[in-house]
Order: structure tokens, then C-alpha cells, then sequence
């Protein structure tokens, strides 16, 4: 076997392998990132189908400059290019659809537009103030059972729903109250979110070149194959090289992007961690199923907004947005418009996966007749297991580090509390990397 060192090896290159390579990068470290697929960026990375770029994942990505993300970007000095489509959303409910005021600052008139008066919105939204600035809910109950206490307008139930689905992966029956007011504070302080104008995977590519100009490597088609592991610290790993042959390369410091559960595998297995940590790991462990449809048209599906629809008239579909209007020409050929759309199970833990995919195609139908008909589909995906829409929940993510030394987790499987997606996975690995400088101070 054979055999080469660096200070800091990431296995997989999602964006919270990638935002951790880039972080050690800029600390100093010769960092090298084994992908063992042919393109880096996982879940956050596009492939061309139909002359479009379609995403494998993520669509809105957060680009502010409290983002986890942009910072990573910033530290290496690569160029994060995307189209900001900040407060560009709207609301669909069963009796309409809500626009938020570009300026931000539209959570209470949603609140009114659901309700449909005035007096019962304000004592609502009086309380989602005093949970944001005074008592913070515990995790004890879910959202859904937090706003149960204060309403039974049904229409405001269905607009958390669409939110919670769309903005946090889960439902509203299975988001903790707390958790919820965590995102809601971390994602309105000033937040923007775009859309990757050449696709996620060019986000991907330039960070990838950015730590090659600054002495790391990212390696694709290079799979690991085991985590080593002496006397309870990381030494290493062992992957499987271009050629198929084995490779090791010693390294003090491991972090692993392909999720907490497979880090446990190519560790050795259970055996090799302390036990609360793995109870920890089999306590809810459910991943967030996902469902992903894009299809091409001649023309916009809708002619009069080109930001992102959330919906909450619907049991699946959650989410739709229209690239190509987002960003002219550089998404799909010419006169052809791309849009995405994003379903959720009724139940994640419980998810009839074909049923519901079916569902939100038909969903699609409902809200826009003749869309079946006359769109040309790209993708109808069904997300969850090794692929998943989160790794787990909102509100049960895993610490990055481990009870061996030297060996962290980063992805969305350990989101810090209040984070969700790309952001989740980006924000862990500030998390582990601020660990390490840590421990390498000290
Ligand atoms: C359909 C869909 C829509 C979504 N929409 C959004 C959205 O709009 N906004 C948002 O913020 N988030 C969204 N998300 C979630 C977001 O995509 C993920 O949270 C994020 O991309 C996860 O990143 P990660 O760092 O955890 O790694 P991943 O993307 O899971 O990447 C892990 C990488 O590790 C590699 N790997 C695995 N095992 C090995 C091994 N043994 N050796 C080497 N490499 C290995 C994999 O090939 C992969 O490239 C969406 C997800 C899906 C599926």
C-alpha cells in the first residue's frame, strides 16, 4: 500500500466538506478532500440534462455575510457567484397568495393574510415576539403543539406548515418549538439567499480551485474505505485510488462529510465509540425524505414573480421556483424555461415514498392545470437513505466532533442548532474547524 501524509483529510466533498477544507486551508493546513464520486459539492452541485443545469439538491442558497458559507468562501478568497433573491418570496394558502414586501419585515402580514383578521394576528404575532425576544419554548413540544395553544385558525396552521416543510425539511408536528425560533431568529438576522447563477456546481468548482491555489487537493473518484483509528485518535484514512489500489494517508485531523452513521462504519463500528455517543446516534435518527421534480417549458409557469413559491395548500407539494427566470441564459437554452419543484411526506418518519411523489406531481397538476401535459420532465426523484433531503431532523443533529480524538463529523447530519441545509452543513464545519484551531492553540 501506499503512502502520504497532510495535515487535515475531509472524506466527501458536500458543501460542509468543502467549507471545512476551505477554513483549514486558510488556516495554514495542506488539507486534501477525497470525493469518491466523479464531481465534488454532493447534495450541492448541479448536472446538465436538456442543455439545463439541474440541481442534485439545493436550490436556495444562503450568501449573506453572516452566512457560514460566505464565510468559508471569503477565507480562500473564491468567488461565490449567484443571483440574490432575498424577500423574494410568496405565500400560496388555500385563499390566495401572499407576496412578502422586498424590504423584509413581512411575518406579520402573513400572519393577517392567513387569518383574515386583524385582532387575532396581532395577539399571534405578539407571542412569536415574545418567543423570539423573551421566553424561548423549549424542545419539549413541537411547533404544531406550541401554536395549539394559542389558535385554531387553520389557515395560519397551513402557512407554518408550508414554511416549516419548504424553510426546515420536516413538519409541523415534528419540528421542536424551540428549534423553530432558533431558525426564525438565525435566518431573518440580516440573511440573503441566491440562487448559484452557473449552478451549484460552479460554486463547487471555484472553491475546489481556490484550495488548489493555496496547497490543498480535492480528489474525486477516490472513496474511503476505512477511518484509522489507535488508541482512541484518528491516524488516518485508507482509500481506494484511481487505479483501485489502496492508499493511505496519515493524517492527524479527520473530518467526515459523509454523514455520523457511516462515519461510525468506516471508524470500525460501534465498538469503537464511547456509548453514549452511539446512543445518541440511534436516538432520533430519521433522515428527512425529500422529492424533486424539474421539467422544462417554452414559457414560465408563472408570468408575474420569479422568486420562490412556498406552498401551504397542499399535502406534498411544498416548494417551486423557476430558475431560468431567476437567472436569463445562463440556466437553460434559450426560450426554454426550467423550474423545480420540491415535495415533502405528510409524515417524515413515516414517508410512503412512491405514493407521495405521485402526490406531488398531481399537486403540481392541481395548482397549475395543463402543467402534465405540456411540460418536458427532467426529474422525479424520491431523496432519502444515503441521499436525503437533511440527514436528520431539524433540532437532532449530532455534534461534530467524536469520543476519538481528532475524528469530527460536518454535513447536515450535525446541524448547530437554528441552522438547516447548505447552511447547516456549512455552519458545522465552523463549528469543527473552530475546535480544532482550539485544540491546536492549546
Ligand atoms: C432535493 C433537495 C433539495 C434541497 N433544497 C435545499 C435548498 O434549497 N437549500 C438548502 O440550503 N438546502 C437544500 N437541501 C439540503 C442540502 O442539499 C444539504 O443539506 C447539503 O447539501 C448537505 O451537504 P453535506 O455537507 O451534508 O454533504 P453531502 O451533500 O451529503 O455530500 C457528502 C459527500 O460525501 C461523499 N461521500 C460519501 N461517502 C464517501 C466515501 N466513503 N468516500 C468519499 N466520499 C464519500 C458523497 O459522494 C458526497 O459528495 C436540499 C436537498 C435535497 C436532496
Amino acid at each position: 500500500m501506499s503512502y502520504e501524509s497532510a495535515d487535515a483529510v475531509v472524506i466527501g466533498s458536500g458543501i460542509g466538506g468543502m467549507c471545512a477544507a476551505a477554513r483549514l486551508t486558510a488556516m495554514g493546513m495542506k488539507v486534501i478532500v477525497v470525493e469518491k464520486s466523479p464531481y465534488p459539492g454532493g447534495r450541492c452541485s448541479h448536472r446538465e440534462r436538456e442543455g439545463c443545469l439541474v440541481t442534485t439538491g439545493a436550490l436556495m442558497i444562503p450568501m449573506g455575510p453572516d452566512s457560514a458559507i460566505r464565510q468559508a468562501f471569503d477565507a480562500v478568497g473564491a468567488e461565490m457567484d449567484m443571483v440574490d433573491i432575498t424577500g423574494r418570496m410568496r405565500y400560496r394558502l388555500n385563499h390566495g397568495d401572499y407576496d412578502l414586501p422586498p424590504g423584509g419585515g413581512g411575518l406579520y402580514g402573513m400572519i393577517e393574510f392567513a387569518m383574515g383578521d386583524e385582532t387575532e394576528a396581532r395577539a399571534l404575532f405578539g407571542r412569536i415576539r415574545d418567543a423570539l425576544f423573551n421566553w424561548m419554548p423549549l424542545d419539549t413540544i413541537s411547533i404544531r403543539e406550541w401554536l395549539d395553544q394559542y389558535t385554531d385558525n387553520v389557515e395560519v396552521k397551513n402557512l407554518f406548515q408550508g414554511y416549516c416543510a419548504a424553510l426546515m425539511g420536516t413538519n409541523l408536528h415534528e419540528i421542536p418549538a424551540g428549534e423553530f425560533f432558533r431558525f426564525l431568529k438565525y435566518s431573518s438576522k440580516g440573511s440573503r439567499f441566491g440562487l448559484a447563477r452557473h449552478g451549484n456546481g460552479a460554486l463547487m468548482e471555484s472553491l475546489s480551485a481556490a484550495l488548489t491555489r493555496l496547497g490543498s487537493e480535492v480528489r474525486c473518484q477516490r472513496g474511503c474505505k476505512s477511518i484509522l483509528v489507535e488508541n482512541g485518535r484518528v491516524t488516518g484514512v485508507v482509500i481506494s485510488d484511481n487505479n483501485g489500489q489502496e492508499r493511505r494517508i496519515e493524517a492527524g485531523i479527520v473530518l467526515s462529510n459523509t454523514g455520523p452513521d457511516k462515519t461510525v462504519e468506516l471508524a470500525g463500528g460501534e465498538q469503537q465509540f464511547e456509548r453514549s455517543y452511539i446512543a445518541r446516534l440511534r436516538r432520533d435518527a430519521a433522515d428527512a425524505p425529500i422529492f424533486h421534480v424539474s421539467f422544462v417549458m417554452d414559457r414560465p409557469l408563472i408570468e408575474d414573480f420569479d422568486g420562490c413559491l412556498v406552498f401551504g395548500n397542499n399535502r406534498n407539494l411544498i416548494y417551486l421556483e423557476i430558475p431560468s427566470a431567476i437567472s436569463p441564459g445562463t440556466i437553460s437554452p434559450a426560450g426554454k424555461y426550467l423550474h423545480t419543484a420540491y415535495g415533502a411526506p405528510a409524515n417524515a418518519a413515516e414517508a410512503d415514498l412512491p405514493g407521495e411523489l405521485a402526490n406531488t406531481l398531481a399537486e403540481l397538476e392541481k395548482n397549475f392545470p395543463g402543467v402534465t401535459e405540456e411540460a418536458q420532465f427532467l426529474v422525479k426523484a424520491k431523496h432519502s437513505g444515503l441521499f436525503p433531503g437533511m440527514r436528520r431532523w431539524a433540532g437532532y443533529g449530532m455534534p461534530v466532533n467524536t469520543p476519538i480524538s481528532g475524528l469530527y463529523n460536518v454535513g447536515d447530519g450535525c446541524a448547530p442548532p437554528g441552522t438547516i441545509g447548505t447552511e447547516s452543513a456549512a455552519a458545522s464545519a465552523r463549528v469543527a474547524v473552530e475546535m480544532i484551531a482550539g485544540r491546536s492553540l492549546s
